[in-house]
């Protein structure tokens, strides 16, 4: 029985080691993303739920690994926080998004996500400055996404950081909203433009009278607020109507659009067009 404990616990380190090795080469491996032109963006739609209209698009990152395909953000940003590659993918991300969006021949907004450890440890301010008169992208079409995560870590400076991008005209919508542990306190300091509903209440409002009623609280409380709010992962026709007779401001999730790379977003012509 010793031997057979002994035998497991090698293979669950070696199965660790194998991990570690994984996490360490892909880790190098984003440090050449950039140069090696292996990261690119797709565009979801964000749609007006009154009018059906498109109110703006989120900058979604892409990595395209030589040899293991497609990796999705979940996993590899993490590792680039980690190792500290995230500042120059976030700025690439925040560079290419006002790039892309000021060649688009219209008005829509650009949503793009901004990690935590980019608020620690840039001059965000200055660098969204430079990046917009950089590519010439109008302040106004611009909008940061930010968790609560970001939030949390360092709240005075953080207010700080957000007034500062706030004052070049760019707004701020607080992400995954309901799923972090101070919501109502962080809707009440800080400056939000919007808020965008975390989509684990869309996928269970079909069947949850619960999470139908946080969805029409939040929603009371935005306009209580005067901060319009944006349903997330709206998947189905029916979660669209339910949004409708709530009084829901817009709406984004795989039934308004898929992310899709520039190209198609540019073929098809930008402006309410669905799939
Ligand atoms: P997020 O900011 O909450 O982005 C929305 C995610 O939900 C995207 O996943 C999108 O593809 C997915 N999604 C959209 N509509 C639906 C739907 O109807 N149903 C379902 N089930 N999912 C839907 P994605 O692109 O894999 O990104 C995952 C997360 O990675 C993002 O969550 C964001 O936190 C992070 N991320 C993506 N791009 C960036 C970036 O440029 N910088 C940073 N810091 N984080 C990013
Ligand atoms: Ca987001
Ligand atoms: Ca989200
Ligand atoms: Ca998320």
């Amino acid at each position: 029985a010793k031997n057979d404990v002994t035998r497991a616990v090698c293979f669950y380190e070696s199965a660790m080691d194998e991990t570690a090795r994984a996490r360490r080469a892909l880790a190098t491996d984003l440090r050449q993303a950039i140069e090696r032109g292996e990261l690119s963006l797709h565009y979801q739609v964000q749609t007006s739920v009154p009018t059906g209209a498109t109110c703006g698009y989120e900058a979604l990152l892409r990595w395209t690994h030589p040899v293991h395909g497609m990796i999705p953000p979940v996993e590899f940003i993490p590792i680039a926080e980690e190792n500290g590659s995230i500042m120059a993918i976030g700025e690439w991300v925040l560079r290419t998004a006002c790039r892309q969006a000021a060649s688009w021949d219209n008005s829509h907004k650009i949503a793009v996500n901004l990690s935590p450890v980019q608020f620690a440890h840039a001059d965000l301010a200055k660098l969204v400055h430079q990046i917009l008169v950089e590519t010439g992208l109008s302040p106004k079409r611009l909008e940061l996404e930010l968790t609560e995560s970001t939030i949390v870590a360092d709240k005075v400076r953080t207010l700080h950081v957000l007034r500062q991008i706030k004052a070049l005209g760019v707004t701020i919508a607080i992400d995954d909203f309901g799923t972090g542990y101070s919501s109502l306190d962080t809707l009440r300091s800080f400056p939000f433009d919007k808020i965008k509903l975390d989509r684990s209440f869309m996928a269970d409002v079909e069947r949850s009278p619960q999470a139908k009623a946080i969805i029409r609280a939040v929603l009371t409380l935005g306009r209580s607020l005067d901060i319009p709010v944006l349903a997330e992962g709206v998947e189905t026709h029916v979660q669209l109507t339910i949004l409708q007779v709530e009084g829901c401001n817009e709406a984004q999730g795989y039934f308004l659009g898929r992310p899709k790379p520039i190209d198609q977003i540019l073929l098809i012509g930008g402006p309410d067009v669905r799939n």
